[in-house]
């Protein structure tokens, strides 16, 4: 992992990438094999909620994973339990944390800095402990799972007794099927999600998928919601926001005739 120091300008990440963080963001807590300050036992409030961001506010996942360079046996990435995560545990050193102070900054620091506070009594500039503690009580249940299952294509009567064609609400070891993500699709989703929307919600909430990533919220910017599509025959479509990281980070593909009303309700050519 390349080192940065504290507070310098972030630039680990291609600013033409989609997943680039905002202009004036500053890295913390980018260690190489020393630390930057004088070690500081910990306070435990910043141990968990570095914790809890590591899933609420992860970002830039990576394939690939750092191991510390301040422990000795280097290992590739770290793994520490936590009660709050539905496997257990959350994994360190394959992506990052981005957190927003309150006066705008955003900083971006390596998930492994939870271990750095917790092991190795790193210190990280108090504005970014401040803003870290702040997003980590405001987190909300980032432990949970998207409602479910709802099997693909089946129908089921809401609490309002409203009756759905249920599409897209995964939950763990559900198979699906897969493709290349369909570029066309996401645009004429985005569309859908403007017009269509029937309820939304608060809440961060876990990828069914990837279960240690936090699933980013919809298009209109509300952590979780959903869209009821009419269909022609039978009960409509109900489509979780989820369906964005699906396609774009598991090839996720949707059955075919909801797909053709999608493009049917929007107008695209096929
Ligand atoms: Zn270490
Ligand atoms: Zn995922």
């Amino acid at each position: 992992m390349t080192e940065y120091a504290d507070l310098s300008r972030y630039e680990y990440w291609d600013s033409a990438d989609e997943e680039s963080p905002p202009a004036k963001t500053l890295n913390v807590g980018w260690l190489g094999d020393a630390l930057p300050s004088v070690p500081e036992e910990p306070d435990p409030v910043l141990v968990s909620a570095l914790v809890r961001l590591a899933q609420s506010h992860r970002v830039r996942q990576t394939r690939g994973s750092h191991g510390c360079r301040l422990c000795p046996t280097r290992d590739r990435g770290i793994r520490v339990e936590t009660e709050e995560s539905p496997t257990g545990s959350v994994h360190l050193g394959s992506a990052e944390i981005e957190v927003r102070g309150t006066d705008g900054t955003v900083y971006a620091a390596p998930t492994l800095i939870a271990h750095y506070v917790a092991a190795h009594h790193y210190r990280p500039p108090g504005a970014f402990v401040e803003a870290a503690v702040a997003a980590a009580e405001g987190a909300g249940p980032y432990h949970s799972l998207v409602p479910g299952p709802f099997p693909e294509m089946g129908t089921a009567t809401d609490r309002h007794g409203d009756e759905h064609t249920h599409v897209g609400w995964l939950t763990p070891g559900m198979p699906f099927d897969t493709a290349a993500p369909d570029a066309r699709l996401v645009d004429a989703l985005r569309a859908l999600w403007t017009t269509h929307w029937s309820w939304r919600s608060g809440g961060t909430y876990l990828c069914p998928v990837c279960l240690e990533r936090a699933i980013p919220p919809d298009p209109a910017g509300f952590g979780m919601s959903a869209i009821t599509l009419p269909r022609d025959r039978g009960a409509p479509f109900h489509v979780p926001w989820t369906i964005f990281h699906l396609i774009e980070a598991h090839r996720y593909r949707p059955p075919a005739e909801f797909t053709a009303t999608v493009f049917a309700a929007t107008g695209s050519l096929r």
